[in-house]
């Protein structure tokens, strides 16, 4: 007898199916490095047709215009405003708390002065220009004379007259600050090297506080792309596409996005794995032409295994077991990926074998 029950079907429907909007990360989904990822560029025009897309991305040194024409001539179809960037969810954070028209101390690059003399604010990269806010994102520009800036104006205690002659007990803890994102790396032509994340932490040091982040895995930037997409009421329509369980999938599904973890980019089987509760993806993708691809379901069977078309994996005391292989590896991964995400243990708990790391 099958071990598929005639009521539960093999292929769901795939993952853009009845979506209003299709976002994607750049880095690891997109391209890598300066190239384009393999069929990502001819999959996600394709998907262009029918829905929606957009693009998110932490990185606050380009500008949204910059990205849409790199993009652009990687081959897809996108318009400036189809990119939704860190510095323009960390526009929306300044606005809650200083007046346009106010100094800003910029720590970052073009990405970031740009939207926020598009917001009326002016820039300063001087303490002593009393600012207002420090706002700080990544540019590759950056050095200790910056970072020191921002620690001089986060210590200072606010004059009365930056705050219309009334200081509160809030403001008496400094002024706001701001950070595009906290990625402790960002990938380069080079090899990884000290992301956004990794400076604020050494403005921390100086200053003893942490600042309010505007990107992922946070929720302001995915706020930004359902105000910019209309996804606010519904965000269970918007798909979001990342490459990293921890800043891609955690965010989007705070958001109450679904989401797509594809293996183009960071993390690979292993991590996808021992992925804790709150970063398990919708849908696990081996490159973007899955996208528009019926979703193979994961079957749960009465004696506890699970399957995915051919591939049967079962959990014996804490081993991790391989029934049967099925065609695709990639259905291996996904039916040991829900053996161990449902048996609510930790996975170091578990031997696995090695194939399902590969
Ligand atoms: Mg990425």
């Amino acid at each position: 007898m099958s071990l598929f029950s005639k009521k539960q079907p093999i292929l769901g429907p795939s993952p853009v199916e009845g979506k209003s909007v299709v976002l994607a990360d750049l880095d690891g989904v997109v391209y890598a490095g300066p190239g384009a990822i393999d069929y990502a560029v001819e999959s996600l025009n394709s998907v262009a047709e029918h829905t929606r897309v957009g693009y998110i991305t932490n990185n606050a040194s380009r500008t949204a215009a910059s990205v849409a024409f790199h993009l652009r001539e990687l081959g897809l179809d996108c318009a400036e405003e189809d990119v939704v960037t860190s510095p323009q969810a960390a526009m929306h954070l300044l606005a809650e708390v200083v007046e346009p028209g106010s100094t800003i101390l910029v720590v970052g690059g073009e990405g970031l002065t740009y939207e926020l003399e598009k917001n009326g604010y002016t820039v300063t990269f001087s303490a002593e220009d009393n600012p207002a806010a420090v706002i700080q994102g990544f540019s590759p520009e950056l050095g200790w004379k910056h970072l020191a800036e921002a620690a001089f104006a986060l210590n200072a205690r606010p004059s009365a007259d930056a705050f219309g002659g009334t200081v509160t007990d809030a403001q008496g803890e400094g002024i706001p600050w701001i950070a595009t994102n906290m990625d402790w790396t960002i990938p380069v032509a080079r090899g990884v090297a000290p992301g956004n994340g990794t400076l604020v932490s050494a403005v921390h040091t100086a200053v003893g506080r942490l600042p309010q982040v505007a990107g992922k895995p946070e929720l302001p930037i995915f706020e930004e792309a359902a105000r910019r997409f209309g996804t606010a009421e519904a965000p269970e329509t918007a798909l979001f596409i990342g490459d990293r369980l921890d800043t891609d999938v955690m965010g989007g599904n705070r958001a109450g996005m679904e989401t797509v973890l594809v293996l183009t980019g960071i993390d690979q089987p292993k991590q996808l794995l021992a992925a804790p509760a709150g970063s398990r993806p919708t849908y696990i993708l081996g490159d973007l032409r899955e996208l528009q691809l019926p979703y193979p379901t994961p079957v749960t069977n009465k004696d506890g295994s699970v399957t995915v078309r051919g591939a049967t994996v079962r959990k014996e005391g804490m081993d991790l077991v391989i029934v049967s292989r099925g065609e695709d590896k990639l259905d291996l991964l996904r039916a040991a990926c829900q053996v161990i995400w449902d048996s609510g243990l930790a996975i170091f708990g578990f031997s696995v074998p090695e194939e399902l790391y590969c």
